[in-house]
């Protein structure tokens, strides 16, 4: 009885202590060329608050690693444990419920080419139902603000530099306010002088959310 209350105590701490846990995880990818082992058993614990860093050689695995966290890739086995629940265990609509805690930014920004800077960063809050409501309109207006790029707010993903392309891919994932962010090399397109501007600008977005 005391056993079991322990393990359980036990689970619920960890649970609370780790907020993304990788368990086991393996990805394999079928290729014509024969088999590609991306992930070989990788265990990994990442607390609430804590910053990760995943570094390694190009082909290392660190894209593959980065999108089993929201399930962009399934494991070919493991699982992958994010607030206490196991994502690989969901349907495709419990895992849309359970990513909308996840941010995530990609390196070639992925905005949508033919809307608006006001409308790419409106687009979150307009998918939850949440921009005619709770006070939507006034925070794509702060984002706007956050990043300098009111002027801009008509203009189209092409007509931006990639400093500010990333700024608006930036201030989109967060309005959501996801609880986890998941970065890919977001400024790996960036020449190194806006690139360390924008390491500066993303870390103290992300703390004062
Ligand atoms: P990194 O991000 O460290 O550069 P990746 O995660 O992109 O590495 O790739 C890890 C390995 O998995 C590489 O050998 C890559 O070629 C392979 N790989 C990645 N995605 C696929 C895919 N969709 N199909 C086949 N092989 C893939």
């Amino acid at each position: 009885m005391i056993m079991s209350l322990l393990i359980r105590l036990r689970y619920y701490l960890e649970c609370i202590i780790d907020m993304i846990k990788l368990k086991n995880i393996v990805k394999t990818y079928d290729t014509p060329n024969g088999s590609v082992h991306a992930l070989k058993d990788i265990n990994l614990e990442i607390k609430r608050g804590e910053i990760y860093g995943i570094i390694g050689l190009s082909g290392a695995g660190k894209s593959t690693l980065v999108r089993c966290i929201n399930m962009l890739e399934r494991p070919t086995s493991g699982n992958v444990i994010v607030n206490g629940k196991d994502l690989t265990t969901m349907t495709e609509s419990q895992l849309r419920e359970a990513r909308k805690d996840i941010g995530m930014i990609f390196q070639h920004f992925n905005l949508l080419s033919t809307s608006t800077v006001y409308d790419n960063i409106a687009f979150p809050l307009k998918m939850q139902g949440k921009l005619n409501t709770e006070n939507g309109k006034e925070n794509v207006e702060h984002m706007l603000n956050v990043i300098g790029l009111e002027s801009f707010r008509d203009d189209y993903p092409g007509q931006l530099s990639g400093g500010m392309a990333q700024r608006v891919a930036l201030v989109r994932t967060l309005i959501s306010q996801p609880e986890i962010l998941l970065l890919d090399e977001p400024l790996g397109a960036l020449d190194a002088f806006t690139r360390m501007n924008m390491q500066d600008e993303i870390l103290a977005m992300w703390k004062e959310r």
